[in-house]
């Protein structure tokens, strides 16, 4: 039996193991409204006490996705008016894809883009289906034929929890090593070999370092350059962006932080010639920073685009500096998008066939709200009780908490305006097969029989796009990963709003 039952004090002793090694490594989520120059309240961020079984073969597959899928997005993060086509109906009704592309017009209205490389820094998320398949327990289980790997969703902005997947699966594969696991059963079955390593803090620094590379010296009246991360104020995450941040500083790349907000606006300035200026505010007297790389931690929220808000976005649009990503890349993360292209015909336009026919694959059927014939169809899956029990109804927005589930998609819609039901999307449930372990998060230890997992693929690419709209992709890698595990019964998936644990394969 996998995982094993554990007694209670082996329980608490296996936690115990896990807790010192989250508090050593920074594992941590800050109470911030606690803090004081003398204080900080931290608690450790929700891990698995153990491992969970994966199947091998895909994990390796949506690893060698990725590579399709950088190319997919990259293309289409040129595509201007593709873009336009397919969010334009989002305006009267989501004000926040009407404010993004708002700002895009005004910046090609005010002499247009200065920097024609952009940089993506993605994560792609899967899910396996296979309803009632337990994976594990029964010999005649084979996972090529039994489960398939289904996306979720497909992030271009603000990509998170690298840096907690890397410590969590540190701290894995530490109590592997050390025999901790092993000491809690007999079948040694918890060893290195089937625990991948992680390594996405080297590696995001990596790419963040190699855009700043591209970059080049400085063009204006400085002597430095830098990479510029644009966070949230007062995060409680901080454990998961400083981590990249210290590993640039360590490779000799001066990281510096700014929250998003007026600090944006006070502490940079363009020149006549468009370089971003960062003038660090602990330094009055000194020279500026000219910024190579702009990384969005910030500003995929609607609520961050005030008059404040959207007047920062566009000083950094406009600016020399590569993004991370550029606005019409971010725009690509949209739910809306990923419905577009599961439309038959609309990825065949973008990719070689043997492509289309892996990532098409991984697609669930979505449909959209609006007055189209399927969105007529869309709308009487999802008003109906019964029939909107497979489906999971979303609005175009990030980061867990928007969703709508199963039965209860009929009495939101109620509660919504049907000229506004075009902003969501409607996609089918993927079933995941059913594994057990203990959760530990601060709710305490929890132990479950059935807990599902969801596998992000980070994917780091750089490209071109001249003014003429021309593309050239300049780099295309995949970078790490990170799973995530919650029980079956919960909709939701975010380890930092309070669902589901960072977790390590145990490929099978
Ligand atoms: P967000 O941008 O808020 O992260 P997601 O599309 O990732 O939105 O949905 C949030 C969570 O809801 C996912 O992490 C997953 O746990 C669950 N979820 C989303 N879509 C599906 C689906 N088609 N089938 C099963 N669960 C889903
Ligand atoms: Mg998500």
């Amino acid at each position: 039996m996998y995982p094993p039952s554990l007694s209670e004090s082996q329980g608490l002793w296996l936690a115990s193991q896990i807790q010192d090694w989250e508090l050593n490594h920074g594992t941590m989520l800050k109470r911030i409204h606690t803090q004081t120059a003398h204080n900080v309240l931290c608690y450790p961020v929700a891990a698995t006490m153990f491992p969970t079984l994966f199947p091998r073969v895909q994990f390796d597959r949506a690893r060698e996705l990725q590579s399709i899928y950088n190319e997919l997005y990259c293309v289409l993060a040129t595509e201007e008016q593709w873009i336009y086509d397919n969010i334009k109906d989002l305006f009267p009704v989501d004000p926040f894809a009407a404010a993004l592309w708002e700002i895009h017009e005004k910046v090609k209205a005010n002499g247009g883009y200065v920097q024609d490389i952009s940089a993506g820094i993605f994560r792609s998320d899967y899910m396996l289906q296979g309803e009632g398949v337990e994976m594990g327990g029964d010999e005649s289980f084979d996972p090529r034929s039994d489960l398939e790997l289904k996306q979720v969703e497909f992030n271009t902005i603000a990509c998170a929890g690298g840096c907690h997947a890397n410590k969590v699966v540190d701290m894995h594969r530490h109590l592997a090593r050390t025999g901790a696991y092993n000491s809690l059963t007999d079948d040694n079955l918890i060893n290195l070999p089937v625990l991948p390593p992680n390594n996405n803090i080297h590696s995001l620094a990596t790419s963040l370092a190699q855009a700043h590379e591209v970059y080049g010296p400085p063009k204006s009246n400085t002597t430095e350059t830098a990479i510029l991360f644009v966070v949230q104020p007062n995060n409680f995450n901080v454990a998961d962006e400083r981590p990249i941040e210290y590993a640039l500083w360590d490779s000799n790349i001066p990281a510096y932080r700014v929250e998003w907000g007026n600090d944006v606006l006070k502490h940079t300035s363009l020149s006549a010639t468009k370089e971003l200026l960062f003038h660090p505010p602990w330094q009055t007297s000194a020279k500026p920073v000219e910024i190579s790389v702009i990384y969005y931690r910030a500003g995929h929220e609607p609520h961050e685009y005030d008059q404040t808000g959207q007047d920062l976005r566009f000083r950094l649009e406009q600016s020399r500096a590569i993004k991370c990503p550029s606005i019409l890349a971010h725009i690509l993360t949209f739910k809306k998008i990923q419905q577009s292209l599961a439309v038959p015909g609309v990825v065949e336009q973008f990719l070689p066939a043997d492509k289309v026919a892996a990532v098409r694959k991984t697609f669930v059927p979505m449909y959209p709200l609006d007055t189209s014939e399927t969105g007529l169809h869309a709308r009487s899956l999802a008003t109906d009780p019964d029939r909107s029990e497979n489906y999971i109804l979303k609005p175009s927005l990030e980061g867990g908490g928007h969703n709508v589930f199963g039965a209860d998609i009929p009495a939101f819609l109620a509660t919504v305006p049907p000229e506004a039901w075009s902003a969501y999307v409607l996609m089918q449930r993927i079933a995941s097969p059913l594994v057990g372990n203990m959760l530990k998060s601060s709710q305490g230890i929890e132990e479950a029989a059935a807990v599902v997992s969801e596998l992000g693929v980070f994917g780091a690419c750089l490209w071109r796009c001249t003014r003429a709209g021309e593309g050239e992709v300049l780099r295309n890698e995949t970078v790490g990963w990170s799973l995530k595990t919650k029980f079956a019964d919960v909709d939701e998936m975010s380890v930092v709003k309070g669902f589901g644990c960072f977790d390590t394969p145990l490929l099978c």
